[in-house]
């Protein structure tokens, strides 16, 4: 292939790769390919394309590699850092791989999936769902992100606590560099110790080094037979305790544990239908769910005997269990509600942070002192995957308040809570990237010799930075 130098015959050549019904140009309909899920970002782009297979996006990147054009690879743009939007120059092409959505091979003996990135993750937990497989990785986008997206987020969500990051459910990639190459590394192997993990590269990188193209999943048996429970504690110190009581005495049984905090539990009860589950109010609550194959395992009444120890060494003060798959959806709405309910609060910060497991308590005791002294009346909200020490941690303006007030604050309550964070040796993003929001963060907090490991490699696998440029990095 020729490559022009005149813009608007590189954008025709883009268009002939893809076909006539694979792109758009009309920028009154790229709307929902410009802004981020919240709102906060909208970019410009001359061309939305939507390949069909690995040698399109081959032939894409190849061109937009000679042509010097960025690319911004983009899933099911639920994103929340702003990393799956372009930019304002109006120079970068958006890659979405929408129409790359075929499930390739399920081997339920193998327990894998062999797939294409763009495949949509509800649409995966089915298909593995309908030959007795499960596909574990859970989160409330999982309607619109695809897997390509979550790998490259390594999205975490409900169940990590038992099965991992999505990191840890790949087998194999395909991916096409920044020079149109591609690598097929889809293999569907346990064991592979053939030099460098290079997959390892892509999975959270968040379209920086490459188009993930497609994948080999890990299957797991169908978790069919549930426990789940509602758990009051008196003291942050029990969440954890309890925590690790259920682990021991559960056989590592257990799948979710999801921390909300009293401030939590009142606003999801003024907001919406939900009530009260105890009629009394305590003050920290864990959602917990175990879960197993086997149909013979009566979790119910482990649940129960683990309950019962936990109330009479103090850790646990009320608890409801379950009696039917209608009240645990009942419980899980209260989890499952909380962030679009908070979301109408008015202003916020927002901090996803993760901590080591034990000293999670410390943070949200540090962070909420912080918050409460420098924003007096401000309102705080603690939840999240705590059985993975990741915590969505929210201050909200003081009702009626001076919200420019508020917000003219923000650089300052993110500099303080993000050093809690570092002094208790956790991350200042556990799960939801870097993108743009995070950049300054990454600069700061993680070492000298990390970041210039990171920008070596970028430079080597991207030397003309067409990559998602300007994020992460
Ligand atoms: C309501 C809601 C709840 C959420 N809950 C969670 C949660 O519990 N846990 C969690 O981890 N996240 C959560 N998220 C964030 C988001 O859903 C995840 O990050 C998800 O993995 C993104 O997938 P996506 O397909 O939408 O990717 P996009 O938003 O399209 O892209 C995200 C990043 O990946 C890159 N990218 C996308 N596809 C590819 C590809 N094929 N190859 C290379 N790069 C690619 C993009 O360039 C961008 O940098 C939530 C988001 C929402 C809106």
């Amino acid at each position: 292939m020729i490559i022009s130098s005149n813009p608007i015959e590189i954008i025709n050549q883009l268009k002939a790769i893809v076909g006539v019904q694979n792109y758009i140009e009309d920028t009154s309909q790229m709307d929902s390919y410009l802004k981020d899920a919240r709102g906060l970002f909208q970019g410009l782009s001359p061309l939305i394309l939507k390949p069909l297979n690995s040698e399109m996006v081959s032939a894409i990147v190849t061109l937009c590699n000679e042509a010097c054009i960025g690319i911004v690879p983009q899933g099911g743009n639920t994103g929340l850092v702003g990393g799956s939007v372009p930019g304002k120059s109006g120079l970068e092409v958006v890659v979405s791989l929408e129409r790359m959505n075929k499930i390739i091979d399920i081997d339920p003996i193998n327990y894998t999936m062999t797939l294409e990135a763009g495949c949509i993750l509800s649409e995966v937990q089915t298909a593995a769902r309908d030959v007795g497989r499960m596909f574990p990785l859970s989160l409330a986008a999982e309607g619109s992100c695809q897997i390509g997206g979550n790998l490259s987020t390594n999205a975490g969500g409900m169940a990590v606590l038992r099965y991992g990051n999505a990191k840890e459910l790949v087998l194999g990639l395909e991916v096409v560099l920044p020079d149109g190459s591609i690598m097929s590394g889809l293999r569907r192997l346990r064991k592979d110790n053939t030099g460098y993990d290079l997959k390892q590269l892509f999975l959270g990188a968040e379209g920086t080094l490459g188009i993930i193209t497609k994948a080999v999943l890990k299957l797991f048996p169908l978790s069919t037979n549930k426990a789940t429970s509602l758990v009051a504690m008196s003291d942050l110190g029990s969440t954890t305790k309890l925590l690790a009581k259920l682990r021991e005495f559960s056989g590592d049984n257990i799948t979710a544990f999801e921390y909300m905090d009293r401030a939590c539990i009142d606003t999801l009860i003024e907001k919406t239908d939900l009530e009260d589950v105890f009629s009394q109010k305590y003050q920290h609550y864990a959602l917990v769910e175990l879960s197993s194959s086997r149909q013979d395992a009566n979790l119910q009444s482990l649940l129960e005997s683990v309950l019962e120890a936990a109330f009479v060494d103090g850790i646990a003060i009320d608890a409801v269990i379950a009696t039917s798959e209608t009240q645990a959806a009942q419980l899980w709405r209260l989890r499952e509600t909380l962030t679009e309910v908070l979301r109408s609060l008015g202003a916020f910060i927002a901090f996803d942070v993760s901590i080591p497991v034990s000293l999670v308590p410390e943070f949200i005791t540090k962070a909420t002192k912080f918050c409460n002294e420098f924003c007096e009346l401000g309102r705080v909200f603690a939840f999240g995957h705590i059985g993975d020490g990741n915590i969505h941690y929210y201050l909200f303006e003081p009702e009626d308040g001076d919200t420019d007030n508020f917000l003219a604050k923000k650089s300052e309550i993110k500099t303080n809570i993000n050093d809690i964070t570092a002094k208790l040796d956790g991350s200042f993003s556990a799960e939801h990237g870097v993108g743009l929001v995070k950049k300054q963060e990454l600069k700061y907090y993680k070492s000298h010799v990390e970041i210039k490991l990171m920008r070596e490699i970028k430079k080597t696998v991207d030397p003309n930075n067409i990559m998602n440029p300007g994020k992460v990095l």
